[in-house]
């Protein structure tokens, strides 16, 4: 039987702590809701929606040596940010630019697309490229995970019921560090068919030191190239090398068929944007970022 979205209960708290303690009051029958453009369209049978837009926890600043973002943040307060344009944080001004049209833009959350693990979820390539954490809150206090250990299947994360994502906190980048994000969909506000996020470290001599190769929509979780960073660890990225990097990444992926894309396009698609990124990257890198 079709199950029906009718929440009887709709919370507006005012701070983390209330916002925390009605998630674990309602367990498994409440859910966040931020933008909500995710959420409405995919109607879970809850009883009880906590509103967590009016926490304070839409910012994007620097603290300490470390890039911190609220999730509740838009992605047009992504966009307004200048700390995001500078390189490599860049990555995720990339990211939320291709992200739908300006009214989702207005109302989306950076914390929302990443709750949602959908496989084509936009930020978390650039945020693993980047080595991001996730701040989570519950109601015996806090923990932080790894964006990489975040996500565990479509649509499944380590959220227990009752917790919620508070931040994202990006490490200090080493210096000669680039990062590039690419992207295809049916059209240019769709979803993607394949996303990439590639950051690129050169070591003096001008040879990778190292790469982060992340994929998105060409596995249950978003896909890091393991064996293709390897294979350009400590070698100058030459034309011949990065084609092999490329072929590499794109054996590595288990994308499926679906109405978007077959799998073989997704595969091809997935050797071209490493290509390219891995090239970008490096190029950006050596002019400074
Ligand atoms: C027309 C359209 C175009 C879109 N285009 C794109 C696109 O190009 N790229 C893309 O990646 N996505 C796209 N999306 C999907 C969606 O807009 C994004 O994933 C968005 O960032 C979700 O954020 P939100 O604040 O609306 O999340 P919501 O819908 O409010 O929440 C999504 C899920 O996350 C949970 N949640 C939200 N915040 C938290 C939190 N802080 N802690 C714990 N759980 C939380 C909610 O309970 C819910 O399960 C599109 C959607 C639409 C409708």
């Amino acid at each position: 039987m079709k199950k029906l979205f009718r929440p009887t209960e709709y919370y507006r708290p005012m701070t983390v702590e209330e916002a925390v303690s009605l998630l674990a009051k309602y367990g498994e029958r409440a859910r966040p809701i931020a933008g909500g453009t995710d959420l409405l369209v995919e109607k879970p049978e809850v009883e009880c929606l906590v509103d967590i837009t009016r926490l304070g926890l839409n910012y994007v600043k620097s603290e300490g040596d470390h890039l911190k973002i609220g999730a509740a943040t838009t992605l047009s307060e992504v966009l307004d940010s200048k700390l995001l344009k500078r390189e490599p944080y860049s990555v995720l001004w990339e990211e939320a630019s291709r992200m739908g049209d300006p009214s989702i833009r207005n109302t989306a959350t950076v914390g929302g697309n990443i709750c949602s693990a959908v496989p084509s979820a936009d930020f978390p390539p650039g945020l693993i490229a980047l080595e991001a954490k996730a701040k989570i809150l519950n109601p015996t206090g806090e923990r932080t995970v790894t964006l990489e250990e975040f996500f565990l299947g479509p649509r499944k994360t380590v959220l227990q019921k009752g917790e919620l994502l508070a931040e994202i906190q990006v490490p200090p980048q080493p210096a000669r560090t680039a990062a590039v994000f690419l992207k295809k969909g049916r059209t240019r506000r769709d979803i993607a068919l394949v996303n990439a996020a590639v950051r690129v470290t050169l070591g003096l001599n001008g040879a990778c030191e190292d790469a982060r190769i992340v994929l998105g929509a060409v596995a249950p979780t978003p896909l890091r190239a393991g064996k293709a960073e390897a294979l350009v660890k400590g070698r100058k990225l030459e034309a011949s090398l990065v084609e092999e990097a490329a072929e590499t990444a794109s054996e590595e992926t288990r994308p499926i068929s679906d109405v978007r894309a077959s799998a073989e396009y997704r595969r091809e698609l997935s050797r071209v944007f490493v290509k390219h990124a891995l090239t970008q990257a490096a190029d950006k890198a050596l002019r400074g970022g």
